[in-house]
C-alpha cells in the first residue's frame, strides 16, 4: 500500500474582519490528500473527476498526478 499522496496549493481565506469594511487576504498553503475517484469525498480529498471543482479556490502549486493525458480521457 502506498502513502496517501498529497497535492500542495494556495489557498485564499479571504474575510472581512469585524472592525472593518476591507477584504483582508490571507493566503496559506495546504495539502489536499488525493483519493481514488470512487473513494473520494469531493470535498475532503482530490481526484481526477472533481480537481476542476477545486481550482476556483485552490491554486495547485504542483502538478496533479493525472496530468493532461487523464483529463483527455474524462472530457468528452
Ligand atoms: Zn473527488
Amino acid at each position: 500500500m502506498k502513502p496517501p499522496e498529497t497535492v500542495r496549493a494556495l489557498v485564499d481565506f479571504a474575510n472581512i474582519p469585524p472592525d472593518s469594511t476591507e477584504l483582508v487576504h490571507h493566503i496559506e498553503e495546504v495539502d489536499i490528500p488525493l483519493a481514488d475517484p470512487r473513494q473520494c469525498t469531493h470535498h475532503d480529498t482530490l481526484c481526477a473527476h472533481c480537481a476542476h471543482t477545486w481550482t476556483s479556490q485552490h491554486l495547485f502549486t504542483e502538478s496533479l498526478p493525472w496530468g493532461k493525458q487523464y483529463r483527455n480521457t474524462t472530457d468528452p
